[in-house]
């Protein structure tokens, strides 16, 4: 099986070869030559969620290094639970925040985490350098921690980031080295981009990123469909609509890829908040990036989606695109009615970015089979709902115990000098 570049200027390369080299050489995102058909009809109850995993993951391995040691990856890196929760007859709500930094990220760092530890044999370190400031920096740091011949360099800007969001960022240690630094997220990942070149950063590691295009990232993403699809329609009879909390469109990828794959998907509905490139093309059949804005849901704060681009190759016509989906553009506004709403109506506490999914659902889907998808826990934006629901958030156990951990970090600069492991 082998992968191909989006521009098409790139030597195809297998699963794990796209996976350390992160981005193609032209430019362009790794995505499969041929999609393989998965025989989920032949699935039982008694399957487990890693060996769905390992079902529907493993194909894309065939003829590669890792391919025998799939199961086990999967094993290792779903550990936790995913839980698809029904609400109404028709209306269930997909819980991929059960990991242990609650959201959804940790499912692709975690599968990242386990082919890059094994696929490293080298003498060289592995050094994984991540410029964040949501969630994505807090599941890498979690699913690296004490893997044996990595290190991993967290950079973050000083004061952008809310309190839980920081804790979640410092408070690993050992291989785990977090840096606050004097400057804005542009300037954190000027340095990583930045040590990419330095040859005192070369000589002494294998360095790679761990960045949301990474197909090691997005292979586990399509996993949860299926899981959710196949229980869905196995309940029902019927395929239910995802209507998915949108930023970068690496969740929603893996929806489009499970598509492809056979699974019994009806439509696949990209949520997103101010941020509106994508609503804009359905209407136009323009493709324009646009500067980000910011929102309460701020994992989706993006305005220049990176995995668009996978999504444009998937369906190169519009008219394609819109006969399996559809995108629609949520106001602050409406984010704060519906975390109050839906506390109201189904006692169901709900995250800013999940609640841009739900406002979707009730304003065009209300009335069609359908699962929302939640990206992360409520406790994570506790200052954004709290107040709307007027209650303190119980907080669940994977995040307080990384709430409970002293915080390790340096503050520096923003040059490439200062940082040191
Ligand atoms: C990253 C993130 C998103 C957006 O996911 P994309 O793959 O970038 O579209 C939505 N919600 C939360 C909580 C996130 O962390």
């Amino acid at each position: 099986m082998k992968f191909k570049s989006t521009r098409g200027n790139s030597p195809e390369l297998t699963a794990s070869e796209a996976i350390l080299q992160g981005l193609a050489p032209d430019g362009g995102l790794y995505v499969p030559k041929i999609f393989p058909q998965i025989d989920w009809k032949s699935w039982n109850d008694s399957k487990s969620y890693s060996e769905i995993a390992s079902d529907v993951i493993s194909p894309f391995f065939e003829n590669d290094p890792l391919q025998k040691e799939i199961p086990a990856i999967c094993k290792s890196a779903f550990n936790f639970p995913v839980v698809l929760k029904n609400i109404q007859d028709e209306f269930s709500i997909l819980e991929l925040f059960h990991g242990p930094t609650a959201a959804f990220k940790d499912f692709g760092a975690r599968f990242l985490s386990e082919c890059m530890v094994r696929l490293n044999q080298s003498e060289k370190k592995l050094l994984i350098l991540v410029a964040t400031s949501g969630d994505t920096g807090g599941a890498v740091a979690a699913a690296f921690h004490k893997k044996p011949n990595t290190q991993v360099g967290i950079l973050f800007p000083k004061g952008k980031v809310s309190a839980r969001q920081e804790k979640q960022l410092t408070c690993w240690g050992d291989n785990i080295a977090s840096f606050s630094v004097n400057g804005v997220f542009d300037d954190c990942q000027k340095l990583v981009k930045a040590s990419f070149e330095s040859d005192q950063f070369k000589s002494q590691y294998n360095l790679t990123s761990a960045n949301s295009i990474n197909l090691g990232r997005l292979l586990p993403q399509t996993v949860y469909y299926f899981f959710a699809s196949v229980l869905y329609f196995s309940r029902t009879g019927k395929k239910p609509v995802f209507i998915i909390p949108s930023g970068n469109v690496g969740n929603a990828s893996g929806a489009f890829w499970a598509l492809k794959m056979g699974a019994p998907i009806e439509k696949i509905v990209l949520a997103v908040n101010s941020n509106k490139p994508i609503p804009d093309y359905f209407e136009t059949g323009v493709w324009k990036p646009m500067p980000s804005v910011a929102t309460l849901a701020n994992a989706m704060d993006v305005g220049n989606p990176s995995n668009m681009e996978r999504l444009l190759n998937l369906y190169p016509e519009l008219n394609e695109l819109k006969l399996v989906s559809d995108s629609l553009s949520v106001p602050d506004s409406k984010i704060e009615q519906m975390i109050m709403e839906t506390y109201r109506s189904f006692g169901e506490i709900i995250c800013p970015h999940t609640a841009v999914a739900e406002w979707v659902r009730r304003k065009y889907y209300h009335d069609q089979p359908s699962i929302i998808v939640s990206t992360a826990h409520p406790a994570k934006f506790e200052t954004i709902v709290e107040h709307l629901i007027e209650m303190t958030i119980p907080i669940p156990q994977n995040l307080s115990d990384l709430l409970n951990k002293p915080s390790i970090f340096k503050e520096i600069g923003p040059e490439l000098t200062q940082i040191s492991f």
